[in-house]
Parts: C-alpha cells; sequence; structure tokens
C-alpha cells in the first residue's frame, strides 16, 4: 500500500509553484489532498483534476491566508469534508522584497499575515482536528539563514519566525505524537523565482550545486516528513537548498 493511504493532507497555496509539487507528491503517496489559493482559481482547478487522476479525492477553496478566518475555516472544512486532518503544509507566502525605505507598514502587515500569523492560525486549527502521527510542515526559506542579497530584511524575518514556531509547536505537540518540522528551499524555479530569470544565475551561483531546484525537489522533502519514516523527527529544519547555507 501507498505510505500516506487514507491520510487527509492540506497545503495552503497548492495552486502553483512548491504548493502544487507538493500536493501532487502527497496524493502520488496515498493522500486525500485538499489545497487553498488566493486568486488562481484555473490553476487550482488544474491541480484538482491531477489529483483525481492520481486516485485520490482532492478539493480546492478559496482562501486568502492574509484572512485569519478564512485561514482556519478553510482547515475546519477540510476535516469537516474529509472526515479527518493528518497533513498541514503551510506554504503559501508572500515575497515582499525592496529597500527598507520603500517597505511600508502595508507590506509589512501583509508579510506578517501570510507568512506567519497564516500558519500560526492554520496550525492552531488543525491541532484541534489532528491525532497521533499528525504532520505539520512549514516552508521556510534559505532566506531566512544567509541572507545574502540586500532587500530582504522583512522576509528573511518572516521566514525567521517559522523557526521558532517550528520549535514551539513541536515541543508542545510532541506528547500527542504529533510533528512539527520546517522545510528551507533555496532557489526553486517557480513563478515567484524563475530559473531563466534576470538574475537567477546569480543566484545559481550562491548554491554549491550551482543551479536551481525543481518544485518535485522540496515535494520530496516534505513527502519524507509526511511519512512514517519521519516519526522521530520533530522541531527539525532540513534546508533543501543545494548548498545556498553552507
Ligand atoms: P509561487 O508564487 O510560485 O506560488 C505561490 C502560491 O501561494 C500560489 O499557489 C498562490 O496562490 C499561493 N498564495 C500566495 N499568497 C497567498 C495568500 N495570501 N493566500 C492563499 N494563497 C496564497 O511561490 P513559490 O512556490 O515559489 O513559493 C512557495 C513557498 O516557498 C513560499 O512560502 C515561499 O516563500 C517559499 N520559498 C520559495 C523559494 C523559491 O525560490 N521559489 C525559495 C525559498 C522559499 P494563487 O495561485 O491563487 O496566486
Amino acid at each position: 500500500s501507498n505510505v500516506l493511504d487514507g491520510k487527509v493532507a492540506l497545503v495552503t497555496g497548492g495552486s502553483r509553484g512548491i504548493g502544487a509539487a507538493v500536493a501532487l507528491r502527497l496524493a502520488r503517496e496515498g493522500a486525500d489532498v485538499a489545497l487553498t489559493y488566493e486568486r488562481r482559481e484555473d490553476r487550482a482547478a488544474d491541480l484538482v483534476e491531477q489529483i483525481k487522476a492520481a486516485g485520490r479525492r482532492a478539493m480546492a477553496l478559496a482562501a486568502d491566508s492574509a484572512d485569519a478566518d478564512a485561514m482556519s475555516a478553510a482547515v475546519d472544512r477540510v476535516a469537516a469534508e474529509f472526515g479527518r486532518l493528518d497533513i498541514l503544509v503551510n506554504n503559501a507566502g508572500v515575497f515582499l522584497v525592496g529597500p527598507v525605505e520603500e517597505l511600508g507598514l502595508a507590506e509589512f502587515e501583509r508579510t506578517v499575515a501570510v507568512n506567519v500569523r497564516a500558519p500560526f492560525v492554520a496550525s492552531k486549527a488543525a491541532a484541534r482536528h489532528m491525532t497521533a502521527g499528525g504532520r505539520i510542515i512549514n516552508i521556510g526559506s534559505n532566506m531566512a539563514e544567509r541572507t545574502v542579497f540586500p532587500g530582504f530584511a522583512l522576509y528573511a524575518m518572516s521566514k525567521t519566525a517559522l523557526v521558532g514556531l517550528t520549535k514551539g509547536l513541536g515541543r508542545e505537540m510532541g506528547a500527542r505524537g504529533i510533528t512539527v518540522n520546517l522545510v528551507n528551499p533555496g532557489p526553486t524555479d517557480t513563478d515567484a523565482n524563475p530559473a531563466d530569470g534576470p538574475n537567477a544565475a546569480m543566484i545559481s551561483g550562491f548554491t554549491a550545486l550551482g543551479r536551481y531546484a525543481a518544485p518535485t525537489d522540496i515535494a520530496a522533502a516534505v513527502a519524507f516528513l509526511a511519512g512514517d519514516d519521519s516519526g522521530y523527527v520533530t522541531g527539525a529544519t532540513i534546508n533543501v537548498d543545494g548548498g545556498f547555507t553552507i
């Protein structure tokens, strides 16, 4: 049987990029998968078709992660529709970068709401539904550990917050047999950071492997953390960054 047979997963921001690759990978491992998205209903619908083609139940929910009530309601809705919730992947993120003089309170509030508050709110809601074997997996960033470019103060701050959230929740949920971990991707070929973008060669140069990750590279680490093989891993950060932070 597949590793995740009978499990239910929710991936935030699953319509494109890393989240889409994670959603599909978890489905191929046997999980029923729900995903949230903000605007791209078309892409979310594509993913739902692909998950169904893998033989699993699928559901897409429009839920802006910046809206705490919508985030929490989405988690409850998945648990109600699919009857349980085993795996939460907090992936949706915004990437507001620029000189600090140009980052206003609106950018600050949006970054914190999507990148930090939503994972907190979703985890809090998920904790009510999860039982032993549950998994919370946060998607951070290499920039939390090595902030090599100017303009990333706000983004790096938000991703570093996930280190504390992961450790604190990991400590708290351990007694219930639920693990909480963080995956820090390096440069990954998505709409947010295309491998053929203007700065891509320079960015690749900071990795040891000299290239971008594919979204499936990040999904592979998430699949490990979602399954039984990672049962003794909690509160950990796994860098999937091609050596960017070495
Ligand atoms: P993309 O921009 O390619 O995709 C973002 C996804 O998140 C989309 O599905 C989008 O939905 C969704 N999303 C964005 N904002 C919201 C919101 N407010 N509410 C709900 N959904 C939202 O991003 P990536 O795949 O590149 O990034 C995914 C995660 O990985 C992020 O947390 C990012 O910080 C992190 N990361 C990415 C790296 C990279 O190089 N790509 C490197 C390190 C970390 P919709 O389609 O509706 O817009």
